[in-house]
């Protein structure tokens, strides 16, 4: 080998090495020159991709197989109503619940990404970040791991559902228009009522512009609550009778109920939770408490828009000031209760009178025990002074004014009844006893007008129900109407007061006089009110008496006493008679 040849291999040696080395640098520049180009293309494509993903109109979402959300692109995030992406993923921890309107749905929806792997297509009803609904086209793929675990699902929502949206829409409304168009035609006026039946022959729209112009001729006033967002809305009028100008477009239900009269705020409640349940329908009465501090009452009714799941939408409906209304029923009602009272007046008015005819007698008749009273309590005194004392006849004596202390007790007992203005208190009763009470105190009278006195009554009579009081009333008016009859003429004076039963078991009461006896002009008109042949007479007796029998089911009449005079007799069910019509 020539030197050269031997400097010539050794330059050969240091360039292999050289070029060896050279060869690796420029390998690495290469293999970091195609990185660059890989990574750079990477980025490229993830900003391509990420401005898609960004800047797409479908929304796009993982959520892990829990339902939390993972990530969202800014469409999915304004779909459902977050101003932006990570608001979305920091909210939604469970996209099922707090977005599906149908649960079921969304489980269903997991169970075939599980099963099936994906799912196309499916119009859902998903609820927004601030309550309202939006319907949506939703498709859904499951990214699982090597091992084949559901590692997130993926979810594409693309265009709302407008079609779905539009007909929910439209769904409402129409309910809404029946609805109301129902409201009016319970009738505030004919206008109204005209208006509203053309109203349901034109179209959706039209009909829709021309309801608020029809409720305001009827004055109704229509409100409106969506239930998701809980915003009311009220028409003018409905403002007008809820004394606001405002029509504002934030008001809530709470600013409602603050318009009403807190007594009155509970039944409100109540009345809408019941319609929401799905019970009655909204139809509640109110005062409402307006800003310039009148008050007025108003009627309120309303139905529950669900949609075609079931689910509460809204509630609507009308309001009317019936202030007027209600104001002239009360003044009806009350009317109508003085008239009810009149009887009972007239009644009262009556026994009064009746009673003031004897009232010498019945002085009498008290004076008279308590005279006893006097006389025994003297001759106690005497007793107890002997040496020794007359134990035994002191105590007889003390007995005796217990007695007549008794017998004083019940005249001024029985007065206090007749004279005392009582409500009708029924239960049952012995007319017999009721009897033997009036004949007590008729007796005075009796003896004045020397009438012989008798009192003819049945054994073992069934009880009656009734009002003691008043029925002693009827029987004292025609006692005392027979004895006055009997003392305008001359002849014997026999009255006579019977009790019995008629062929149906009805208790009888006759009262039997010899008097003059009824003409027939006189037999027409006896029981109508203000007739009277009596100079200081009222006239309204026997028309009250008939009034009283009537009350308590029964029959008052007269008829010519075969014997001379008349008879007054009622009839008045009893407990046996009462007993075979009910089970007849
Ligand atoms: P008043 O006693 O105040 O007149 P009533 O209604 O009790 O009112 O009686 C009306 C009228 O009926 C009496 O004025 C009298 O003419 C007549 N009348 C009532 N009872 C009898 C009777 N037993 N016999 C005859 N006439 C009677």
């Amino acid at each position: 080998m020539r030197r050269d040849d031997i400097s010539n291999s050794k330059d050969c040696m240091d360039v292999a090495v050289l070029n060896r080395k050279t060869l690796r640098s420029w390998t690495l520049v290469k293999v970091l020159e195609n990185m660059r180009k890989i990574v750079n293309d990477i980025r490229r494509r993830e900003r391509h991709y990420r401005g898609i993903y960004e800047n797409a109109l479908e929304g796009i979402a993982r959520f892990s197989p829990r339902g939390e959300a993972l990530s969202a692109n800014p469409a999915f995030a304004r779909m459902l109503g977050y101003e932006h992406s990570e608001e979305l993923v920091r909210s939604i921890t469970d996209f099922g619940r707090q977005c599906w309107l149908d649960l079921h749905e969304w489980d269903s929806l997991v169970r075939a990404l599980r099963t099936q792997g994906a799912a196309s297509g499916c119009e859902v009803e998903l609820v927004r970040a601030d309550g309202s609904h939006i319907w949506v086209f939703l498709s859904a793929r499951a990214v699982r791991s090597e091992t084949g675990d559901m590692l997130f699902l993926e979810a594409n929502v693309s265009g709302v559902a407008r079609e779905k949206h539009r007909e929910a829409a439209l769904w409402e409304s129409e309910l809404c228009f029946r609805g109301v168009a129902r409201d009016m035609a319970v009738g505030v006026n004919t206008e109204g009522e005209r208006r509203t039946s053309l109203l349901t022959r034109c179209d959706p729209k039209k009909r829709e512009d021309s309801l608020e112009s029809a409720l305001q001729m009827a004055h109704v006033g229509y409100w409106d609550r969506e239930l998701d967002t809980d915003r009311v809305t009220w028409s003018d009028e409905t403002c007008r009778i809820m004394g606001t100008a405002q029509r504002l477009s934030n008001r809530s239900f709470a600013d409602e109920l603050a318009a009403i009269h807190p007594e009155d705020r509970p039944c409100v409640t109540r009345a809408v939770l019941i319609a929401l349940d799905g019970g009655a329908r909204f139809d509640v009465e109110f005062r409402v408490l307006r800003p310039d501090g009148d008050v007025r009452i108003v009627r309120k009714q309303g139905d529950l828009v669900t949609d075609k799941s079931g689910h509460p939408r809204r509630m609507f409906g009308t309001i009317q000031d019936i202030t007027k209304h209600k104001r002239a029923e009360e003044r009806l009602a009350e009317s109508e209760q003085r008239v009810r009272a009149m009887p009972m007046a007239l009644a009262h008015a009556n026994r009064l009178a009746t009673v003031g005819q004897f009232t010498a007698e019945l002085a009498h008749e008290i004076k008279q025990p308590i005279a006893a009273a006097a006389t025994h309590a003297a001759a106690a005194v005497r007793w107890l002074r002997t040496q020794p004392p007359n134990l035994d006849e002191a105590q007889r004596a003390l007995s005796y004014i217990v007695d007549d202390t008794r017998r004083t007790c019940d005249v001024i007992v029985r007065i206090r009844r007749l004279v005392t203005k009582t409500p009708m208190s029924e239960g049952f009763l012995r007319v017999n006893d009721a009897i033997m009470e009036v004949m007590n105190l008729i007796s005075g009278e009796v003896e004045k007008n020397a009438v012989s006195a008798r009192a003819q009554l049945a054994e073992s009579l069934p009880l009656i129900h009734g009002d003691r009081v008043q029925l002693q009333q009827v029987m004292l008016n025609l006692s005392i109407n027979a004895i006055e009859a009997m003392s305008t003429c001359g002849g014997p004076r026999e009255l006579s007061i019977e009790t019995g039963t008629d062929a149906q078991g009805n208790v009888l009461v006759a009262v039997r006089d010899s008097g003059p006896g009824l003409g027939p002009d006189a037999l027409k008109q006896i029981f109508e009110p203000f007739y009277t042949t009596k100079p200081a007479g009222m006239g309204i007796g026997l028309s009250i008496c008939r009034s009283i029998v009537e009350a308590h089911g029964g029959r008052l009449w007269v008829s010519d006493n075969p014997a001379g005079g008349s008879i007054f007799q009622f009839s008045i069910p009893s407990e046996t008679s009462c007993g075979s019509r009910d089970s007849s």
